[in-house]
């Protein structure tokens, strides 16, 4: 068994079941630091259920979470936010009423209320990572316009962006390409490449091309078990991983 130190997280025998019914099977992955993975897996192999569990909205049942080494399962939401651990989910929830400076200014972690961040002032030091993150989501030209008339995309790269203002170790991401145009799923990509950098990411994708892209790993769930890991290549011509494919 590897050694825990390695790795930013390392999810062990982790089992969810609702009702009776294990959406989450023994499941055991480990991440490294720096790295990007990709979970794919057909509709209802438990990818969501892997992100919600590790971000402390569902409770595993069995199982054990560690995150830089620190037990997740036990934790609330929100300490696990506090720990570094960010997660955006499916569809982007942006305030669309605010301009996408005041978005970006929200997430920022010393007001995480729309209250609370109206009554801190606005020290240089927030405005510089405000513009630092805008620019890396290609809305450094859009700071003041309002976030309800950025495009589907831009929504969704505002939301990667209220993510990064919290500078998060781990990054996890579902189906954040969805509904994008094919340039604005290259830009995503490049991105999330370069996030990686910096950070480790977990990212849930349907789009094979995108996944191709980007992945250093791929882990194939179905029936909330790994039915595959290894790269792109490798499972994508895997007879087992066509096979679940083409049967739904
Ligand atoms: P995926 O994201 O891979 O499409 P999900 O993780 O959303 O799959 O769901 C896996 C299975 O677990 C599905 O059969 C789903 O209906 C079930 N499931 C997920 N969350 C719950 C829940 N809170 N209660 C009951 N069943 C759930
Ligand atoms: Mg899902």
């Amino acid at each position: 068994m590897p050694s825990n130190t390695d790795f930013l997280l390392a999810i062990e025998g982790l089992t969810v079941s609702f009702d009776g019914f294990k959406a989450v099977d023994d499941l055991t992955l480990y991440l490294s630091k720096g790295e990007l993975r990709v979970i794919i897996g057909p509709n209802g192999a438990g990818k969501t259920t892997v992100l919600d569990l590790i971000s402390g909205k569902t409770r595993a049942t069995s199982g054990s979470i560690r995150y830089n080494n620190t037990e997740l399962t036990t934790m609330s939401e929100h300490q696990i936010v506090r720990a570094g651990v960010g997660r955006k989910f499916q569809t982007p929830s942006i305030y669309e009423k605010l301009t996408v400076f005041e978005n970006l200014e929200i997430s920022y972690p010393w007001g995480r209320t729309v209250l609370g961040s109206l009554q801190f002032r606005r020290s240089e030091k927030v405005v510089e990572r405000i513009y630092e993150v805008a620019k890396e989501i290609f809305l450094d030209d859009m700071l003041d316009e309002q976030a309800e008339l950025l495009s589907h995309g831009q929504k969704q790269w505002l939301e990667i962006g209220m993510l990064l203002v919290q500078n998060p170790d781990l990054v996890m991401l579902d189906e954040p390409v969805a509904g994008m145009t094919a340039k604005e799923r290259d830009a995503t990509a490049e991105l999330l490449r370069k996030i990686a950098k910096e950070r480790s990411i977990v990212i849930i994708e349907h789009d094979m091309d995108f996944v191709a892209k980007i992945a250093d790993q791929v882990t194939v769930l179905h029936l909330g078990k790994i039915l595959k890991e290894g790269s792109m290549d490798e499972v994508r011509n895997d007879p087992e991983v066509q096979e679940v494919y083409l049967g739904h």
